[in-house]
């Protein structure tokens, strides 16, 4: 089963390195606008701003990955990163979960949030 899921610690990855380019762009297009100081400082400025962010991002995703339990994927066996409750491996995207209750269970990303939890406890103790 292929999913369009994808591991967690990839997506945020993504994000940061697209939050570089843009950035680079932003700054770029800053640079045509030469004649024009005020909106090439502002150009600068906003890729500046985006860059940091990135930066911001890719120390969070170090601190995430340090979180993360490192499994071997099952299906590729690969070594891989799992965050939350249930992800995708970030090799094959094979759904992966921690939690013994889910194995076997349709992958359902819902099984990441608190509330989804919440709700079940609510249904178990009524
Ligand atoms: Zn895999």
């Amino acid at each position: 089963m292929k999913l369009k899921y994808s591991n967690k610690i990839n997506k945020i990855r993504t994000v940061a390195l697209a939050l570089v380019f843009a950035g680079m762009i932003i700054m770029y297009i800053g640079l045509l606008f030469k004649s024009y100081e005020w909106v090439m400082v502002l150009f600068m400025f906003l890729g500046l701003i985006a860059i940091i962010l990135s930066t911001v991002i890719y120390f969070w995703i170090g601190m995430l990955s340090t979180r993360a339990v490192q499994v071997a994927c099952p299906e590729c066996g690969k070594a891989t990163k799992v965050l939350g409750r249930v992800d995708a491996c970030m090799f094959c995207k094979q759904p992966l979960t921690l939690d013994p209750n889910l194995e076997g269970e349709e992958f359902d990303e819902k099984y990441n949030s608190k509330k989804y939890w919440k709700e079940q406890e609510k249904k178990s103790n009524s």
